[in-house]
C-alpha cells in the first residue's frame, strides 16, 4: 500500500522521544500540508506508547509502533530492518530522521538498502518543483543546507526515487506549539526477528551529563576571537553569569583553545535560538550565523564598523569589548 505521507523516525531515550524528532514532526505538519499528505511518525523501543499523545499532539497522524524489551536501546541491525520494513510496507514520499549520531547510522542503512538518496544535515526543508532532462517534477522536496564550507547554501532534491530521505540538525527546525486534542491513530507493526537480527547486546551504558546547555538558554553571551585569550574569557564568563546566561563562543575561539568545543555555536557546533545572543569580538562568518541567526534579539560589540555581524544584530555596539563589557556589567547590577 503506497501512503502519501511524510514519516518521521522517532528516536527515543528510555521511552521519550528526542527533541530532534518532535521539531521534525512539527517539520512534518508544515510539508505534509502543502502537500496534502498525513504525518506518520515510526518509533521502536521497549515501552513508547506512552509517547503517542505527543507525537499526535505536534502533527502526526498515524503512529508505528515496534514495543520489545530486546529494542531498549538502538542498536543498528533490528532498528534498520524494521525502518526498512515500515518504509517498504508504507511507502511514504518523504523520511526524516534527526542528524544525530543514531540517525547518521540508521538513515544511511535504509537508505542503501531502498537504493535511494539521502541528504545529510539539512538545515531547511521546502517543497517545490523543479525541471530536469524536460521532466516536470511537481511537489519534490528541496534539501536545503551549506555545501563547500559552508560557502554556499545547496538545494539538494532526488525527485526519480521515493521516498526523498534527509537528516536534519538539531536546533533548525522549530517544535510546534503542542494541541493536546489532536489524537493519531496506533499501528502496531508486525516485527519477523530472529536470534541474527541482534548480534550486539549492550551490557551497561554510561552517560555523561551535558555540562553546557546552549540549546535549552534563553540568553546566550558568546565570545570570539576578538576576545584575544583564554584568561579573557573570564569577561565572556563574567556578563554571562550577571545575567544568568550561558556562554557560547565561534568556532574560532574553540580552535585557539579559549574554550571547549561543546561551547562552539554555528554549522559545525549547536544551533541556538534564544531570547537574547549578545556576541563578543564575533565577525560573524556565514559559518557561525548559520547557528544563531534566528535569535530573538542579537546584540553585537564588535571593535570593526564594518563586522558582517552587524548586518544581522538588532542592537550593534561599536567599541573594544574590554571597555564596553565591563560598562554593560556595571549598568546592569545598577539596575537589579
Ligand atoms: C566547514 C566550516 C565550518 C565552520 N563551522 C563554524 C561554526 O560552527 N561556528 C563558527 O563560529 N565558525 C565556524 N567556521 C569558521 C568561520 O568561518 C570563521 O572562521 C569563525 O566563525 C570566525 O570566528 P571569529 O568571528 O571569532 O573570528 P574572526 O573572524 O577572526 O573575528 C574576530 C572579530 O573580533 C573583532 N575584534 C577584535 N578585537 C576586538 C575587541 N578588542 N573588541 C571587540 N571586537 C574585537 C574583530 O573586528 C573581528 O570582527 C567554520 C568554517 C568552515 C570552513
Amino acid at each position: 500500500m503506497s501512503e502519501n505521507s511524510v514519516m518521521v523516525y522517532i528516536q527515543q531515550n528510555e521511552g521519550k522521544a528526542a527533541d530532534v524528532s518532535l521539531e521534525l514532526v512539527s517539520k512534518a505538519r508544515e510539508l505534509a500540508d502543502k502537500l496534502g499528505a498525513e504525518v506518520s511518525a515510526a518509533i521502536f523501543g521497549e515501552k513508547v506508547s506512552g509517547e503517542v499523545s505527543r507525537l499526535a499532539s505536534l502533527g502526526a497522524d498515524k503512529v508505528y509502533l515496534v514495543e520489545d524489551s530486546r529494542l531498549k536501546y538502538y542498536t543498528p541491525v533490528p532498528y534498520s530492518k524494521l525502518m526498512i520494513q515500515t518504509v517498504s510496507e508504507k511507502k511514504p514520499q518523504i523520511v526524516l530522521y534527526g542528524a544525530t549520531t543514531e540517525g547518521r547510522d540508521l538513515a544511511p542503512r535504509v537508505a542503501s538498502h531502498l537504493k535511494v538518496g539521502l541528504t545529510a544535515d539539512c538545515t531547511d526543508l521546502q517543497i517545490g518543483d523543479h525541471t530536469q532532462k524536460d521532466t516536470e517534477y511537481k511537489n519534490i522536496l528541496y534539501q536545503i543546507r551549506p555545501a563547500f564550507g559552508g560557502n554556499i547554501i545547496a538545494t539538494i532534491v532526488s525527485p526519480e526515487k521515493k521516498p526523498q530521505m534527509a537528516t536534519v540538525r538539531e536546533g533548525v527546525m522549530r517544535m510546534a506549539q503542542p494541541s493536546p486534542s489532536r489524537k493519531a491513530e496506533t499501528i502496531k507493526i508486525k516485527a519477523n526477528f530472529s536470534k541474527d537480527d541482534f548480534p550486539s547486546e549492550i551490557i551497561d551504558r554510561v552517560l555523561q551529563a551535558k555540562s553546557v546547555n546552549l540549546k535549552g538558554a534563553q540568553i546566550i553571551v558568546a565570545g570570539g576571537m576578538g576576545v584575544g585569550s583564554k584568561d579573557n574569557f573570564a569577561l565572556i564568563r563574567e556578563l554571562a553569569q550577571t545575567l544568568g546566561a550561558e556562554v557560547g563562543a565561534s568556532r574560532a575561539a574553540v580552535d585557539q583553545g579559549f574554550i571547549g568545543k561543546e561551547h562552539q555555536v554555528g554549522q559545525t557546533g549547536t544551533t541556538v535560538r534564544p531570547k537574547l545572543y549578545i556576541a563578543c569580538g564575533i565577525s560573524g562568518a556565514i559559518q557561525h550565523r548559520a547557528g544563531m541567526d534566528s535569535s530573538s534579539r542579537i546584540i553585537a560589540i564588535n571593535s570593526d564598523a564594518e563586522a558582517p555581524i552587524f548586518g544581522i544584530a538588532h542592537y550593534g555596539i561599536v567599541g573594544d569589548l574590554n571597555e564596553v563589557i565591563p560598562k554593560m556589567i556595571k549598568a546592569y547590577k545598577a539596575r537589579v
